[in-house]
């Protein structure tokens, strides 16, 4: 994995096109981001025109350093000091009340605005040579999978992003956690690689309202995260058995699973993602992608455990999968189960 810094005329090649409005894919640690100088509102635009994303859905705001908030912010209230001093440079995103210079093109036309100090070395070395804010939302279409690497950024725009820093692999894989600290009890508006647990640990009364309407956040509509491929959610105990029906015709299936498969099947590309948390997160939006081309008509996501670790994966998920989809449990297996029992299914 290639976390190294740049040369530093690469940096001063992004540095001179995002000054001229021109919009630059760089590395954070979560994923790609598409930048934008977060001052030329033309700029900014040019970032939801190329997505093809709603200009009511809000970008985020990125700095090389916390005091550079101040610039962006209305106020800064104690508790987004405190979480601003614990886990930045790092996978937070603040929200807050905007300050009256922020374009409201960037805020999707709210009164806050969402600002983070990535940690990625890259990302440092850009927007410490730009001396600026930069505006990017993940590099990829409207409500498709986040990219984790610069050809996924390639697969998504290809010549319409020109400037493309290569920072390798993002070590998170998934986007931020955002905690909107606007109201008077914080509160986390999506779950991200920083835990409930450890951002109480600073801040004990932030509480955890995802899904919450206002303010909006893209990554909260309901589909969102997507792969081409339409995707679902099955149970462990049925995976084998869903897979040896929707393959029954022959047609192909993909599964993401965090086992090896218990049947062998020819139909079905399987990617055992194992059982820790942190590197299923990082290879997930990869292995969505990879599933995705496979050619299969369906993706089979195996359920995830429960339990804090898990949050940012689960509700990637859920927001991947369509709605409907989530676990699925064939008539057919609940059948099965009450001829024979549970047993007759793999534990
Ligand atoms: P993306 O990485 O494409 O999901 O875009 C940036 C993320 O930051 C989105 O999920 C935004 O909604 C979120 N964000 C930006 N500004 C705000 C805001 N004022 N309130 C809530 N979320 C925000
Ligand atoms: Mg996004």
């Amino acid at each position: 994995m290639v976390t190294a810094r740049l040369p530093q005329d690469e940096i001063d090649r992004a540095v001179v096109a995002l000054r001229e409005g021109e919009l630059v894919a760089f590395p954070t640690e979560t994923v790609y981001g598409l930048g934008a100088d977060a001052q030329n509102p033309d700029a900014v635009r040019k970032v939801f025109e190329l997505k093809g994303r709603p200009a009511t859905h809000p970008l985020i705001v990125h700095i090389d350093h916390p005091r550079q908030l101040e610039r962006w912010a209305l106020s800064v209230p104690p508790a987004a000091h405190a979480l601003a001093e614990r886990f930045w440079p790092g996978p937070l995103t603040l929200v807050l009340r905007r300050a009256p210079a922020v374009d409201l093109a960037i805020t999707g036309g709210q009164e806050t605005v969402a600002v983070r100090v990535p940690s990625h070395p890259v990302a440092q070395q850009l927007l410490r040579a730009f001396g600026a804010g930069i505006a990017a939302p993940s590099a990829n279409r409207y409500g498709r999978v986040s990219p984790t690497r610069t050809e996924h950024v390639q697969e998504e725009f290809g010549a319409a992003v020109p400037v493309v820093l290569d920072g390798g692999d993002c070590k998170i894989g998934l986007e931020s956690t955002i905690v909107s600290c606007v109201d008077a009890v914080p509160r986390v508006l999506r779950p991200g690689a920083i835990t409930l647990s450890q951002l109480r640990a600073v801040v004990p009364e932030i509480v955890d309202v995802q899904g919450a309407s206002v303010p909006r956040v893209p990554g909260s509509d309901a589909k969102h995260y997507a792969p081409r491929t339409p995707l679902s959610i099955v149970n462990s105990r049925t995976l084998e058995e869903v897979v040896r029906q929707l393959t029954a015709d022959h047609g192909k299936v993909a599964v993401l699973a965090m086992r090896p498969p218990r049947a062998a099947n020819k139909f079905m590309t399987w990617i055992n993602a194992g059982r820790r948390a942190e590197i299923y997160a990082r290879e997930l939006y990869v292995n969505l992608r990879t599933l995705d081309k496979s050619g299969a008509r369906e993706i089979l996501v195996e359920e995830v455990p429960a339990g804090e670790a898990w949050d940012a994966v689960r509700d990637r998920l859920r927001r991947a999968a369509t709605a409907e989809n989530v676990v699925t449990v064939d008539p057919d297996i609940a059948a099965l189960r009450a001829d024979f029992g549970e047993d007759v299914l793999p534990p």
